[in-house]
């Protein structure tokens, strides 16, 4: 490729606030329509917003979260615009003075570590929201519930120059974002969004090429598609000697291509100018440290200390850490039994199946940290295999029972550890297979295992494998 791909992120958060920024409505998702709204969110005249203290508080988190410096006095500015869904002609957000600036956040790809810069971090409030039903043409509906949501915008610098670490940037800030409990990350919903600036120039060129802006893509694997698309798009046009022009392009996922949605001509112009409505945002040192002392331990932190304190592979810390709450279930669990290996596998291999399956959270899991501690001590203390293990498990999570042992000894699924009864198995097996031996005796040495696995289930799995193995060794050698 002869070009050098840049790419500048826009990301905005809903934040997880009870009520909107400006007003004390519900942001609840889901009621009436505009069921959540007051004279202040549906901009009658005269009607006069008040921030929402919660709303700066988790911008502060964001940034403090990011390596930003807390702007000690912020303006909220008007942004000009008529459209029906945004009932004042103007959306309240922040321009010259936002809130958070000159952050970076620090990405790995491909094993490789890169700091992508975060230029500033603003509040502003949602929009409201269009309906167009299917049933009436010729007629749209207007619903304010989300008019007045808080939303918090991360734009960072051009420093990406791929795809991937495009969404490695986005992966990280979205776990930033839910570790920090103030957005819920979720992408179909539009509560965590993104828009991309991308444009390309050839290597070395000391100006950026002309760019486009990129709307509408509402996973990470769209996102990843869409830039790939428009680096292609605007490589050919360079190539063939052509200018790529500034334009927003929508991504349309059925098509699997951008298409321009309004040049620069058609670009707002947004009169931005300081709200009179609304004070400063006078933030003092003591509300800063507060805020940066309540700041959990972060992501990437967790994820490196996972690795070195429990001496787990970094796949594995990457899994656990993913999820705050899995984190804390995983921890739980060491507490109980120190073999963090042991629960790491499990609960990656048996637990995750079993919430996935049911689509809940760990925090709704039947299986307790102190149950599944219990179920692998009873393995590493050779009670049960591994096998009647998963057994014993599938019954906790089915009936909310936290008592392996007891469920052990109820079914009798303990280990055969009695040598007596275990030899007469493995000679029984031995003597019904006597041309198999022959074969194992005769350089077949692959043949073992048959052997085992035929012990194992005449005893439906609960012969302890290990002496099973010495048994047979002892008699053919
Ligand atoms: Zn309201």
């Amino acid at each position: 490729m002869d070009y050098e791909i840049v790419i500048g992120l826009e990301v905005h958060c809903q934040l997880l606030t009870e009520t909107k920024i400006f007003c004390g409505c519900s942001t609840n998702f889901g009621n009436q329509p505009n069921e959540n709204t007051c004279p202040v969110c549906t901009g009658m005249p005269g009607a006069l917003p008040v921030l929402n203290r919660k709303v700066v508080d988790f911008a502060m988190r964001a940034g403090l979260a990011t390596d930003c410096a807390i702007t000690q006095s912020s303006i909220f500015a008007r942004k000009n615009y008529f459209y029906p869904d945004l009932p004042k002609g103007y959306q309240i957000s922040q321009f010259e003075l936002p809130i958070c600036l000159n952050g970076h956040l620090d990405i790995e790809v491909e094993g490789e570590s890169k700091r992508i810069g975060i230029t500033r971090i603003h509040m502003e409030e949602d929009a409201g929201k269009l309906v167009h039903p299917e049933y009436e043409t010729g007629v749209s509906f207007v619903d304010y519930n989300r008019a007045c949501v808080p939303l918090i915008e991360i734009v960072s610098e051009p420093d990406m120059r791929s795809s991937a670490e495009a969404v490695a940037y986005l992966k990280a800030l979205r776990d930033i974002m839910v570790y920090l409990e103030i957005c819920d990350g979720n992408m179909e919903e539009g509560s965590f969004r993104c828009d991309a600036n991308i444009s390309l120039r050839r290597w070395g060129a000391p100006e950026f090429g002309i760019r486009a802006e990129l709307k509408n893509m509402n996973s990470f694997r769209n996102v990843q598609r869409a830039i790939d698309y428009e680096v292609e798009r605007q490589s050919d046009i360079l190539d063939g000697g052509g200018t790529v022009i500034q334009e927003t392009r929508l991504w349309n996922v059925e098509r699997g291509m951008t298409m321009s949605m309004r040049g620069k001509e058609e670009a707002h112009d947004y009169r931005y100018f300081p709200d009179p409505d609304l004070l400063p945002v006078v933030i003092d040192d003591a509300w800063i440290e507060d805020v940066r002392q309540s700041l959990p331990e972060l992501p990437q932190a967790k994820r490196q200390r996972f690795a070195a304190d429990y001496a787990l592979p970094a796949a594995d810390a990457e899994v656990l850490t993913a999820d705050r709450d899995l984190a804390d279930y995983f921890e739980a669990t060491v507490k109980f039994f120190s073999q963090p290996k042991a629960i790491a596998n499990w609960i990656m291999a048996e637990m995750l199946k079993y919430l996935n399956e049911d689509k809940i959270s760990i925090l709704k899991s039947p299986v307790t940290p102190q149950g599944l501690a219990e179920l692998l001590r009873l393995i590493a203390d050779g009670t049960i295999s591994g096998k009647i293990a998963k057994q014993v498990f599938a019954q906790m999570y089915s009936q909310s029972d936290n008592d392996p042992r007891r469920i052990v000894a109820d079914q009798g699924l303990a280990q055969m550890s009695d040598s007596g009864e275990l030899i007469a198995m493995v000679e029984e097996i031995l003597a019904a297979n006597s041309d198999k031996v022959k074969e194992y005796q005769g350089g077949k040495t692959k043949m073992f295992g048959f052997f085992v696995g035929q012990v194992m289930k005449k005893s439906k799995g609960q012969a302890n494998p290990q002496m099973v193995n010495e048994l047979i060794k002892e008699r053919i050698g």
